[in-house]
């Protein structure tokens, strides 16, 4: 099939999709007598861009494309397909198709090119009331950067951002929405008052935890299934002005995790004592591209020669914000919370950095990797979240045993852990069953010849897991049959199929989770 090996040449084979199979012929047909016929795009280029995604390595080639300029555009398609069978097709919302393993695609499908809404009256607005505080209504299609540059304007920023400000509001919803902030604010879906979805029954619903709460908690988390989202009213906080931007050194896994573990669990005590951002990676020779620019230029070369000693460093990234009131006392309350730690003495490194600067540090790799064209390209990156009581185990088996000796991950791998406490259940995202878990991420980035060997490297972390017995999730999770999505799932997945049933009963949306579409 060609859902799977994507060879590069075959980009321009979507171009060239003659796009004439009987069914197709009869689908475009049908939608050409649509109201939205002139939002309907059928033309190579716009296949091919909706035929890949960030991944780069899977491809499905949808029917067409639909570029909605205002949402009734959105119902108007979804309610004619659910009306109307005689021509089944799937639909699936793309907001940036930075997804890496197809789940913003549909075979023969449409395919909503949701940034198309752009800013054309579904943009960011910002209010406040007693009971919610401030929070902002922003639009699904909308990209968090561009909310959080509008709510910096009032002195806000959303309560919790990933690591990277590009993707939409509704994709990483979707999924969770983690970083370095999750840990004392929990991911973005926990951070969402209200949200309105259209439906798999072209219905327009507004949910929260008192209206429709059954759809409000299905769909955070809920890769799509059951609903485009159009609308989120997300809490915010008062903005910071600046970031003490930290990185400390370790040689030793057990100490590095330790140190970890007392940092994120200080904000339950005390916020003055609390970092704001903890992260932390894995330094090997062969992914040295992604964490050198970490360290000033004239540390570089002691920083290698501990690497050279260890052959594997583990680096805490972290930070404490502050704004004009805590200036004066930042540096000292830095000094109190970094006191104890157990990195290599001398090997702790300080920045001062504008907030923005900090939230958007992965936007300047981004463009330096765009000029060297090394931004499209494929990106077989597994996401892993793990329990916490098995993280010696996974250094060794998994950084050491794997990473190291394969000698082939050449993109930025993170490591870092969260409070569970600060994800609801009820929501569809799924977590190990510990009360600390770790974010394990491979963002491996490979040339187009080689993806095949990290996915090969991939499959055998996974096989290690399971072997094992170490209870694992996958973040952003990707599975071929149903037994995979059951185990992945666990007990929430009747909810998880009750909802389908409820709110797209006849499977149309985000068929490139294969979820309930088994191609
Ligand atoms: P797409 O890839 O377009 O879609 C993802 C899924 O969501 C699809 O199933 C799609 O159908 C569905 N979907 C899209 N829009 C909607 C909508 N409005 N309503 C309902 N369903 C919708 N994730 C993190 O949590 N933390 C990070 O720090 C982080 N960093 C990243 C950095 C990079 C460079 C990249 C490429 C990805 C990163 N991700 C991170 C993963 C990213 O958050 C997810 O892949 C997210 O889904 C991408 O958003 P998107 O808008 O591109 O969604």
């Amino acid at each position: 099939t060609c859902s799977t090996s994507l060879c590069f040449s075959n980009v321009r084979m979507a171009q060239n999709h003659p796009l004439a199979s009987p069914s197709t012929n009869s689908l475009h047909h049908k939608l050409l007598s649509l109201p939205i016929a002139d939002k309907l795009h059928f033309d190579p280029e716009s296949i091919s861009a909706a035929s890949v995604d960030y991944g780069f390595f899977v491809q499905e080639i949808p029917a067409a494309v639909l570029r909605p300029s205002c949402l009734e555009d959105i119902t108007t398609l979804v309610a004619f397909r659910y009306n109307e069978s005689s021509i089944p097709f799937t639909i699936s919302a793309r907001g940036r198709g930075h997804s890496v393993r197809g789940q913003a695609m549909a075979r023969d499908g449409v395919v909503v090119d949701m940034t198309s809404l752009g800013n054309k009256g579904h943009g960011t607005t910002v209010s406040y009331s007693q009971s919610l505080g401030h929070y902002a209504d922003v639009g699904g299609h909308e990209i968090w950067f561009n909310v959080l540059e509008h709510t910096l304007k009032h002195g806000l920023a959303p309560v919790t951002l990933t690591d990277y400000q590009y993707a939409t509001v509704g994709g990483t919803l979707s999924n969770a929405g983690i970083g370095g902030e999750s840990f004392r604010n929990g991911p973005q879906i926990t951070n969402v008052h209200e949200l309105d979805v259209i439906t798999g029954t072209g219905d327009f619903l507004t949910c929260s935890p008192h209206k429709n709460p059954d759809l409000f908690y299905s769909v955070l988390g809920g890769l799509g299934q059951f609903g485009i989202i159009t609308r989120a009213r997300i809490a915010l906080r008062p903005a910071p002005k600046r970031a003490k931007w930290v990185r400390l050194l370790y040689s030793d896994f057990s100490a590095f995790t330790t140190d970890q573990e007392r940092l994120i669990s200080r904000h339950q005590r005390d916020q003055d004592e609390a970092l704001d951002f903890v992260e932390g990676c894995l330094l090997m020779h062969r992914n040295m591209d992604t964490w050198m620019s970490f360290f000033p230029l004239s540390d570089r070369p002691r920083v290698m020669s501990l690497l050279t000693e260890h052959k594997l460093l583990y680096c805490i990234k972290a930070a404490k914000y502050y704004d004009e009131q805590t200036e004066s006392t930042v540096e000292k309350d830095l000094e109190i919370i970094l006191k104890d730690l157990n990195h290599v003495p001398e090997f702790k490194f300080e920045k001062d950095v504008a907030f923005i600067d900090f939230l958007n540090r992965m936007r300047v790799a981004e463009l330096q990797l765009r000029e060297q064209g090394l931004w499209n390209i494929p990106h077989p990156w597994l996401d892993l979240f793990l329990p916490k009581s098995r993280m010696a185990d996974i250094n060794t088996g998994i950084f050491k045993d794997i990473a190291l000796k394969n000698n082939i991950t050449t993109g930025c791998v993170l490591i870092y852990p969260m409070n569970k406490n600060k994800w609801d259940d009820r929501m569809s995202a799924v977590t190990p069953d510990e009360d600390i878990f770790y974010a394990v991420e491979f963002l491996h980035t490979s040339g187009f010849g080689d993806w095949q060997e990290c996915e090969l490297q991939n499959k055998e972390m996974l096989s290690f897991l399971k072997d094992n017995g170490i209870k694992f999730k996958r973040y952003l999770p990707n599975y071929r049959t149903e037994r995979e999505w059951m185990e992945h799932f666990g007990p929430k997945w009747r909810t998880f199929q009750e909802s389908k049933a409820k709110f797209d009963p006849k499977l149309l949306l985000s068929p490139g989770q294969r979820i309930f579409n088994h191609y």
